[in-house]
């Protein structure tokens, strides 16, 4: 934007509110956006009126609470997006739900276009407890191919999915599948087996294109939840093309930090010839799309995060880890001297042992490192020896609450109440100094007030509160779910707080979430939300 030199500064937007929190401490009352930053700011809600010109849009809103717009440091928004392109019928209850999202998908898609439907449903979830037929899915889309695939090997398809695939009363079963037949000899749309791959071979993959729109479709998602940044957790190559193209396109509604995965099925050479391969190094995009780093994974999740214990209801079971600490010592060195980023996911206690003795070698063969260079996902469990070492080496840690929310009566079984009780305790993880930087990693759009209220509570989806000693307050959470994750980022600088200078990325609620119990967060929805100076999320139009 260029201005005339003497010409007075004229705000885009002004924002008056009952509570303007920078997270470093000020609390505001009026705050200027021009452009994508914030370029005023003042404890006195009138104290920027002077800035006000012709264009201006003034939001004087005494009630509203203003935060810096959240940063996940975990989470999985190409996933997520992805999950858009599929009918959701796993929410379906009955035939009549089932054919209503179908109808509901073919009429927002093009004509004619494939309605592919998600795969992780059952009939046994439907109340007529059978299958939708493939009239019932014709009446649904007429026009449209329906492929509703069911698990891995069973689907139906309806009448237009089998005329494409050149299915009819003569086609014979294919190896290793069958096509069910109708009384009259007709195909009934019931394909087992081979059969369904015979069907879905004419479904379009979700190419690049597809995939940017799908990312406009999921950004908006999270951006309606108050997120303003997401660090992409793991991505292929081709994933972060259709990124590229989403940004070009200006499709992203959040700013994306992504990680380039780099698989545990490379061996050491591979892995290198791919690092060296991708040419770029961290840090390289621009302030909407800026690659983070390498990713890699150590070990699994609830079912086999490697333990040092055995599981509980499996004590012929202690996890497992992915590949050989030496060799990913050599690939991680290798990473950090050309400028790399790595973050590693280690959930149970034996990875993040083991990676602390890879990031340790790192060092030792590289030299001291910048903070947040190496960085543990999750440690979902571990002890103060551990997050001792963790802090000594400074390496930081992404934390996600929303783990032990979802899955903690998962973790009940598999990991026992006594380690439960104690997973992520960011307290302790604080007390020892770590660097933290909170997140979700839900592959889901997931409201982050839930997060903030289930790390200072403990609370969780079904399994009720556990360890309630490991709570910390609201005030915390908000803070490394902000200004920690922009330090993640390396750009705290222009992240995560609200002052003059930092991009406009602000989310608005109708209470304070510093003022009210954690028990009003629980399900705490934004206002509005601002990324990048622009209203992102605005449905009751209070920014225009
Ligand atoms: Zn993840």
């Amino acid at each position: 934007m260029t201005r005339v030199p003497d010409e007075p500064l004229r705000l885009d937007f002004l924002i008056k509110a009952g509570a303007i929190h920078s997270m470093t401490g000020r609390t505001y009352r009026s705050v200027g956006l021009l452009g994508p930053q914030i370029v005023a700011a003042s404890a006195e809600p009138d104290g920027l009126d002077d800035l006000v010109g012709r264009a201006t849009a003034v939001v004087d809103a005494g009630g509203l609470t203003v935060l810096p717009a959240f940063a996940d440091a975990h989470e999985h928004l190409l996933e997520a997006s992805r999950n858009t392109l599929l009918v959701p019928v796993d929410k379906a209850r009955s035939i009549a739900d089932f054919s209503a999202m179908v109808h509901e998908a073919a009429r927002a898609a093009g004509p004619g276009s494939w309605i592919l439907t998600s795969i992780g449903w059952h009939e046994s979830n439907l109340s007529e407890n059978r299958l939708p037929t493939l009239a019932e899915l014709d009446a649904a889309a007429p026009g449209h191919p329906v492929l509703a695939r069911r698990g891995g090997h069973l689907a139906i398809a309806n009448s237009a999915a089998l005329r494409l695939a050149g299915i009819d009363a003569e086609t014979p079963d294919p190896p290793g599948g069958k096509i069910g037949h109708l009384a009259d000899g007709r195909p009934d749309g019931v394909l087992e087996g081979g059969a369904v791959y015979k069907v879905a071979a004419f479904a379009p993959n979700p190419g690049r294109e597809t995939l940017a729109a799908a990312l406009r479709a999921g950004s908006a998602a999270y951006a309606a939840l108050g997120v303003g940044t997401i660090r992409e957790a793991m991505i292929s190559l081709d994933d972060l093309a259709a990124y590229q193209d989403a940004r070009e396109r200006d499709l992203l509604a959040v700013r994306v930090r992504p990680l380039i995965r780099v698989g545990s099925e490379l061996s050491a050479e591979q892995a290198i010839a791919l690092i060296r391969g991708l040419g770029v190094r961290s840090g390289f995009g621009d302030h909407r799309l800026r690659i983070w780093g390498l990713k890699f994974v150590l070990d699994g999740g609830v079912e086999g995060g490697a333990l040092e214990q055995p599981y509980t209801n499996d004590p012929a079971h202690s996890g497992h880890l992915n590949g050989d600490p030496a060799a990913m010592t050599e690939v991680c060195a290798e990473a950090v001297r050309r400028g790399w980023r790595v973050g590693t996911h280690a959930a149970g206690d034996r990875a993040v042992r083991t990676l602390l003795d890879v990031y340790e070698a790192v060092v030792a063969k590289t030299g001291p490192v910048p903070p947040w260079t190496l960085v543990i996902e999750h440690a979902l469990l571990g002890d103060q020896a551990l997050r001792e070492r963790a802090v000594v080496g400074g390496f930081g840690v992404t934390v996600q609450h929303s783990l032990l929310w979802n899955m903690g009566s998962q973790m009940l079984v598999t990991w026992g109440a006594e380690r439960t009780r104690r997973v992520s305790p960011l307290d302790e993880w604080l007390a020892a100094g770590a660097s933290l930087a909170a997140g979700t990693d839900m592959a889901r759009p997931f409201n982050p007030m839930t997060n903030v209220w289930g790390m200072a509570t403990r609370g969780t989806r079904s399994a009720g509160i556990q360890g309630p000693e490991h709570a910390i307050d609201v005030g915390t959470a908000l803070r490394l779910y902000t200004m920690g994750t922009a330090e993640l980022l390396g750009e705290a600088d222009r992240l995560g707080s609200i002052a003059p200078g930092r991009l406009a990325d602000l989310v608005a609620y109708p209470i304070d979430p510093l003022a009210v119990e954690p028990g009003e967060l629980a399900e705490l929805t934004p206002t509005f939300t601002i990324v990048d100076g622009r209203p992102v999320y605005d449905p009751s139009r209070r920014l225009s």
